[in-house]
């Protein structure tokens, strides 16, 4: 077929004016925003085409196959560099930056080889996540552990690899006194602190606020002293951490959380006369853009208004930890759905398709504050035509709220289309929830080919019916029925 992977937007294929996005026109030529480092969302749209076209073609997506996750390689590549090339032009030279990806973003060991390619570490939050980061062959040195619940057992075995370690609260810190008193070990140790500098637009993301359960609240009555103190008791203490962005976080509230962590530092240092606190993990939480395909704002961005707020961050006198999870894969996942019926009700047209709730919960369940942009293909996967018609765009579970899109402006949706969710390589479709025993849909990494065309390769495999079953109990299936009511006598 006849791909064309250029990227300069010479008008060749039928993408310049894809009506799938009448609301979003991109501009292929449109600059990258005003501070740089932007990655070409009009590129990122045609690589997304090209893509859903070829898994028709090849099968991956059709009647038997109704729903697939797919997952572009250049865009994520391209955001790995973007990230390493903003913090490289800000940060003085021979400063240690480890980048860890936030695996609960898109835990899927694949995609975390593949930015352990590209110099990414992994931040893990569960026993899960760092088994996952050790199948992708992630170092030791290059992962973090911030759960807010680790348990006895796990701070152990991190401290046994030499996995970072931030330890979230003052019981927590008890649980690591013991073990650094039984055994040594290599870990970088640090408390997490919230600086409480308060949220953003969505409350269940807003890790800043007062009463966020994340960290030391550090606006709390007395508890900078006894942050301080922490880390005067204890010279192993040489990190801290503050997570304090996500979606809906404005970025200069975000820096300001960098900010009061930044100066904590500063004052525990100068308390107790040497630099003790080596690093500082200022988290991730940069937020997405999904109202197009354009990258904003861009790591750059973010980059260069800490430079200009926090200078003493790239100085050079601390090493620096990042955790971005959303901003690294969000933008290069899409989810594609065949319509299985199109019928109307009350006048609305209802687009009923196989995604919804079980790979899209947050957007069914709390529309408003998650929307995704949808984008219409026709039964052969090319972007499809027509006036914009005001629909539904329905998921396949049993309740009246599983929409993807509710009352959208679409060119019409038929049966045999595809219905695609944009934006979802992060927190969609790697989070299946299994309502109705949905099965989790495969995923399939794509790339162009080098001879024009798109090579697809597995990420994740489609769940099968076997598996569902063993997962819901299919080996104790008489195991509730040999429980009784003893017999009175
Ligand atoms: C979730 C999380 C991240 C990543 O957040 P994003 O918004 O996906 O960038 C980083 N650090 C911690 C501690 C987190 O809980």
């Amino acid at each position: 077929m006849g791909t064309d992977w250029d990227t300069t937007g010479d008008g060749t294929g039928d993408d310049v004016s894809n009506p799938n996005y009448p609301n979003y026109p991109h501009d292929p030529h449109h600059p990258d925003d005003a501070t740089g480092g932007g990655v070409d969302g009009g590129a990122r749209a045609r690589r997304r085409d090209l893509a859903v076209r070829a898994a028709v073609e090849r099968g991956l997506l059709g009647p038997s196959t109704p729903v697939v996750g797919l997952l572009d390689v250049v865009g994520i590549r391209e955001s790995a560099a973007a990230l390493r090339a903003a913090f490289d032009e800000v940060t003085a030279p021979g400063t240690p930056v480890l980048h860890a990806f936030a695996v609960k973003a898109c835990p899927l060991v694949p995609v975390l080889r593949l930015l352990r390619e590209e110099g990414v570490g992994a931040e893990v939050a569960s026993p899960g996540e760092l088994a996952l980061a050790r199948a992708a062959g992630l170092a030791p040195a290059r992962t973090v552990l911030d759960s807010p619940a680790k348990t006895p057992a796990e701070l152990r075995e991190a401290l046994a690899l030499g996995i970072a370690v931030n330890a979230d609260n003052p019981q927590e810190l008890e649980r690591l006194d013991a073990l650094m008193r039984s055994a040594t070990s290599g870990s970088p140790l640090g408390i997490r602190v919230n600086p409480q500098i308060g949220g953003g637009s969505i409350g269940s993301t807003s890790t800043a606020t007062a009463t966020s359960k994340f960290g030391v609240a550090l606006r709390d009555e007395g508890a900078r002293e006894w942050v301080v103190r922490a880390y005067e008791q204890r010279p192993w203490l040489t990190r801290l951490h503050a997570h304090t962005g996500s979606q809906g976080i404005p970025l200069e509230l975000m820096v300001r959380g960098v900010a009061e962590t930044y100066a904590l530092a500063e004052e525990i240092n100068r308390r107790i006369g040497r630099p003790q606190i080596d690093t500082l993990d200022i988290g991730g939480g940069l937020p997405v853009n999904f109202g197009s395909d354009d990258t904003a704002p861009t790591y750059a961005q973010y980059a260069r208004l800490l430079a200009r707020e926090v200078p003493g961050l790239f100085s050079g006198r601390y090493g620096l930890v990042t955790e971005f999870g959303r901003s690294l894969l969000a933008k290069h996942g899409t989810v594609v759905a065949r319509v299985e019926y199109a019928k109307s009700a009350g006048g609305r047209p209802i687009a009923v398709t196989h995604a919804g709730v079980q790979v899209a919960t947050r957007t069914v369940y709390v529309p408003d504050a998650w929307p995704l942009r949808i984008a219409a293909y026709d039964g052969s996967g090319r972007p499809r035509t027509g006036p914009p018609v005001v629909q539904d765009v329905a998921g396949p579970a049993c309740f009246a709220g599983d929409l993807l899109a509710e009352g959208r402006s679409l060119p019409l949706l038929a049966q045999g289309d595809y219905a695609a969710a944009l934006d979802t390589g992060a927190y969609y479709f790697a989070h299946h929830y299994a309502y109705n025993s949905l099965a989790r849909p495969g995923v399939y990494g794509f790339a162009p080919d080098g001879s024009g065309g798109v090579a697809f390769a597995t990420a994740r495999t489609p769940q099968s019916l076997e598996e569902i079953v063993a997962e819901s109990g299919g080996a104790h299936a008489g195991a509730l029925a040999t429980l009784r009511t003893p017999e009175r006598r």
